[in-house]
Order: C-alpha cells, then sequence, then structure tokens
C-alpha cells in the first residue's frame, strides 16, 4: 500500500448524512421514502430541516445537527473529518446559489478528502445503495499528511 495512505475501515452498517437543499427536498423525502428498508439498516443524520422532515414524514429517525444555513453542513464536515460519518447523500441545488455556498463547498472536499462516498443527485444515490458493499465492511484510503514529505516543511 502506498505508504502516504492510511485506512480507515467502515462497518456493514453505514453512519449516512442526509441533506438537500429546499428545492431539493422533496426529491429526497420521496427517495428516502422509496428506499426506507435499506436506509432503515443504517445509522441516519442530516442537517435540521432535512432530518426533521424525513423523520417526520418518513418515519426513519434520523439525528439533527444544525440547519445548514446556520452550520449544519460544517458540522457534518467535522463528523466526516473525525471518522463518525461515513457516507453522504447531499441534494445540492444546481440551480440557485445559497447564502451558505462556502459551507457547501468546503462539506464536498472534506468528503473527497476522507474518500466517503457521496451522492449529489438520485441516480447516484441508487447506484451506491444498491452496491453490494452497503452489506459489506469497506477500507477506505486517506492521505496520512503525519507521513507525506512533500508538504515543504524542512
Ligand atoms: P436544512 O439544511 O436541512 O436545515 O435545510 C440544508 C442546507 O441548506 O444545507
Amino acid at each position: 500500500m502506498d505508504r502516504n495512505k492510511m485506512i480507515i475501515k467502515m462497518k456493514k452498517q453505514k453512519r449516512i448524512a442526509l441533506i438537500a437543499h429546499d428545492n431539493r427536498k422533496k426529491d429526497l423525502i420521496e427517495w428516502v421514502r422509496e428506499n426506507k428498508g435499506k436506509l432503515g439498516r443504517h445509522f441516519l443524520c442530516g442537517t435540521g430541516t432535512t432530518a426533521s422532515l424525513i423523520s417526520d414524514m418518513v418515519k426513519l429517525p434520523v439525528h439533527a445537527y444544525k440547519s445548514g444555513p446556520l452550520g449544519g453542513d460544517q458540522q457534518i464536515g467535522a463528523r466526516i473529518a473525525e471518522g463518525d460519518i461515513d457516507f453522504l447523500i447531499f441534494f445540492w441545488d444546481p440551480l440557485e446559489a445559497q447564502p451558505h455556498d462556502p459551507d457547501v463547498k468546503a462539506l464536498l472536499r472534506i468528503a473527497v478528502l476522507y474518500d466517503i462516498p457521496v451522492a449529489t443527485n438520485r441516480s447516484t444515490a441508487d447506484f451506491l445503495l444498491t452496491s453490494p458493499l452497503m452489506e459489506e465492511e469497506y477500507e477506505r484510503m486517506v492521505i496520512d499528511f503525519s507521513k507525506r514529505m512533500d508538504r515543504g516543511i524542512n
């Protein structure tokens, strides 16, 4: 294995964050409803409004962080960095700017950095959720900055 990488283990039961911008909430709730059985086997969390809508309308337990514009995206990003969230379904709005666009960008960056699966639209979410890896353990490969010698620090 690349010596600059470290492994982070994902369990069979994934810790999935669900987020949807306002214009995409309906689509996400519909997708969650259609996949309630599968999603119910994992731990779910989400930004405030998305989480409470899913809890109310689909009757699945979803841990709620703060609303996205109030810091919820940043909270979820921090949990990914800490290894407590390992999967992201994020229906962001491609047609409208958000007041918290920098937070959205930061969250997507952290998700790539920590090599977690990310779906930003319905078809990707379908492909991810039907992957056999959903029911297996998985080893993610993350850059180990403590071992990187090319950072220009002498
Ligand atoms: P919300 O946040 O679920 O609280 O609406 C989502 C977002 O806009 O990032």
